[in-house]
């Protein structure tokens, strides 16, 4: 995979990851309003729980997604954690701009 490629591809999933992680109120306060609407009765607690804890697994998925790249140039994992604001090879400093 090219380096540009490499990094553009990063970072569209590590956005993604992002906006998943940062979603879950209103996630979580649109299914309990399309639930009263639909049914006319509260949500269940454990429900809410098993709701919370999919959205987590996804987003899990999503950031290991990001995590587990590995650089193009030197084969070392890119990023540590989808909230970095760089946006090079952790281990050699490449990026689309310096590949
Ligand atoms: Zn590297």
């Amino acid at each position: 995979m090219e380096v540009v490629e490499f990094w553009q591809l990063l970072n569209r999933r590590r956005r993604l990851a992002r906006v998943w992680s940062l979603l879950w109120p209103l996630a979580g306060a649109s299914c309990l309003i399309a639930y009263h609407t639909m049914t006319g009765s509260q949500i269940s607690g454990p429900f809410m729980v098993f709701l919370l804890i999919s959205w987590g697994s996804v987003g899990g998925l999503l950031a290991l997604r990001v995590v587990r790249m590995r650089c193009p140039k030197c084969g070392n994992r890119a990023v540590l954690f989808i909230w970095e604001r760089q946006s090079s090879c952790v281990a050699c400093g490449s990026n689309a701009v310096r590949p």
